[in-house]
């Protein structure tokens, strides 16, 4: 019997080390793979590289020609062999997100080579803007070092443009604008802030003095301008500049005034040279797989969406009641729409000072922190504080707020909460501004960009560093979380449970909502929305200014599927907390579940879910 006893246990140990040890390869050979991964995608990318603050690759471009294309191919095969000889199930968890993170990375490449192509039809995915002025802007290597980065770069930008040139096929109408707009923008940089840049070192201490050199800067930058005129130019004959009657109405506004009359293929009218923006059901349904990676289809979120749209409705038509005698007193209350509006406008005069929008910002910051923590919603870790400032001014001009984190090649420094200044603003406008970001949008948003949004995500997920996290992470999850937190913080009790918050709030959601819709009906078979639609949505049905309404139109005409991230990420997470809810029962903890959602990093819900629900 004893002997019968010890053969068992060595035989079980025997299991035990094989298995072990075919975990333990299987780990090493997935370390290995992504470390080889992450050199091979910046050595294909290397603007991509430079966005995320790798500087090893700064004096390149990604020039789309055959080489580019023949490389790319051996790439996507090679690491698709590669992880096909790993089995995912023998990683750790945090490792199986990072194999599906890869692999999902590799299939939408494909797709996007193979049926998207959108380098065939988006002239505005060409632009070396954004390689150029990370360079110049970019305060980790003396001027001197950075402009000799440059120097090289400058050499390939007419090869860039050439491929641009030979690759394009048929464009769409609102790229080919934003195209011409956005490489406009390109040329004067390089006239002005460039050639500033290189007089700026010959006066400084660093200057050695080589004038052969700075003449021969000069004609880089002359030759580059020259190239990306050529690219405008040809963009404006061949597509946007009306030709002999052919279609002449087509190029009265090009370059301006984008999304006028980007609706001149609307229903698959065959007549237009321009190939439609509206990418059809197929590829939608694609690019959402792709794109949000949510357990949910394209279909099941819309729908989800436009019940929630009639929810918000349903609560701001109950609010306006509630309210109208406070803010209208004595008169006769008008029908739906109508009066939700008017107590809208009334409830928005209650803002801030121009000036004070920054302190304003600063000092809600702590009220925040100290309502999550007396509250147990999240364990916020106090060494980690957060800067709030004015937004650079070479950022400037995209939004309102942002969060700027270090990022995998410089952590350790530290966490921005950039406010834009509106002191450019004429006293209409920034009345305007200051009326849609009113005390209760104020809060809100702060919620939103940082506690516990946005930043409070960052803490959590820079706690277990994934470099493929990093680079590949999941916007629906990381927007989704944000807007979760809104409404999460609302439900708690932050704000007393006004109405006026409430209000403001479901006007603000309403927006995540009708994006998703709007993103939706543009882009599908079925609805192929109009610009009258699309604003009559906007403007009608989420209470949206024009201006604010036009806007979105021309994003949703320039963009697929993200717009639809934030409502995505959203609904994924308040469907995954009621399931969590009823797998837990009376053991439900909000803090714990907060904590353990946000352990898994800025992973796609679907992954973490089936993680946490395993
Ligand atoms: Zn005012
Ligand atoms: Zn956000």
């Amino acid at each position: 019997m004893k002997c019968w006893n010890l053969f068992l246990l060595i035989l079980f140990c025997g299991l035990i080390i094989a298995c072990t040890s075919q975990e333990q390869k299987a780990l090493e050979a997935f370390e290995s793979l992504k470390s080889d991964f992450v050199d091979d995608l910046w050595d294909l990318n290397p603007d991509w590289a430079l966005a995320v603050g790798n500087h090893d690759y700064d004096d390149r471009l990604t020039i789309n020609n055959e080489v580019y294309r023949t490389n790319r191919d051996q790439f996507l095969a090679h690491y698709r062999t590669g992880l096909n000889a790993i089995t995912a199930d023998r990683l750790p968890q945090l490792q199986q997100i990072d194999y599906r993170l890869i692999d999902n990375y590799l299939q939408a490449q494909k797709w996007n080579r193979d049926d998207f192509r959108a380098d065939t039809w988006n002239p505005s995915s060409y632009n070396v803007a954004g390689s150029v002025s990370r360079v110049l802007n970019g305060r980790y290597a003396p001027l001197g070092e950075r402009l000799a980065s440059l120097y090289n770069m400058l050499d390939l930008v007419p090869d860039y443009y050439d491929a641009a040139a030979s690759t394009l096929e048929i464009p769409t109408k609102p790229h080919s604008e934003l195209a011409v707009q956005q490489n406009r923008g390109t040329i004067r940089m390089l006239d002005s802030a460039l050639r500033d840049s290189l007089s700026a070192l010959q006066e400084s201490d660093e200057w050695q003095g080589d004038q052969l050199w700075i003449d021969s800067f000069s004609g880089r930058i002359d030759r580059a301008i020259a190239a990306v005129e050529e690219y405008v130019d040809l963009l404006n004959d061949t597509w946007l500049k009306p030709q002999n009657g052919r279609m002449g109405d087509a190029g009265a506004s090009a370059g301006q005034n984008i999304g006028d009359e980007g609706d001149d293929t609307r229903r698959g009218n065959g007549n237009s040279r321009f190939r439609d923006f509206r990418i059809g059901s197929d590829l939608y349904q694609q690019k959402f797989r792709f794109d949000n990676v949510s357990y949910h289809d394209a279909d099941h979120v819309y729908r989800e969406a436009v019940q929630r749209k009639e929810e918000l409705h349903q609560e701001m038509m109950e609010l306006s009641v509630q309210l109208w005698e406070k803010y209208h007193p004595g008169r006769e209350m008008p029908d739906n729409f109508s009066r939700v509006r008017m107590v809208l406008d009334e409830i928005a005069r209650d803002h801030v000072h121009r000036d004070s929008l920054l302190q304003a910002v600063q000092a809600q910051i702590p009220e925040l922190e100290a309502f999550v923590t007396e509250n147990e919603l999240l364990t916020l870790d106090p060494e980690k504080p957060l800067v709030v400032r004015e937004t650079p001014e070479y950022m400037r001009g995209f939004s309102i707020a942002s969060i700027s984190a270090p990022g995998p090649y410089d952590s350790g420094g530290d966490t921005y909460y950039n406010v834009s200044p509106i002191d450019h603003l004429s006293a209409e406008e920034a009345e305007s501004f200051l009326r849609e970001y009113n005390n209760y949008t104020l809060q809100i948003l702060n919620i939103h960009e940082a506690v516990p949004g946005h930043y409070t995500q960052l803490v959590y997920s820079n706690q277990a560093p994934s470099i493929i996290k990093s680079i590949l992470r999941n916007t629906a999850m990381i927007e989704g979380w944000a807007v979760y937190a809104e409404e999460m913080m609302l439900e708690e009790g932050y704000g007393d449970f006004q109405p006026e918050l409430w209000l403001m709030y479901a006007k603000w959601h309403l927006r995540v909502v009708t994006n998703t819709i709007l993103d939706y009906r543009i882009h599908n078979d079925g609805y192929r929305y109009s610009r009258e639609e699309a604003l009559d949505l906007l403007m009608n049905r989420a209470f949206q200014e024009r201006a604010e309404a036009e806007g979105k139109w021309r994003r949703a005409m320039l963009s697929q599927v993200q717009l639809t991230s934030y409502f995505t990420g959203y609904s994924e997470i308040s469907n995954l907390r009621e399931e969590w809810k009823a797998h837990k029962g009376d053991d439900f903890d909000l803090r714990e579940f907060h904590e353990i959602f946000l352990s898994f990093g800025s992973s796609p819900v679907k992954y973490i879910r089936e993680l946490m629900l395993e």
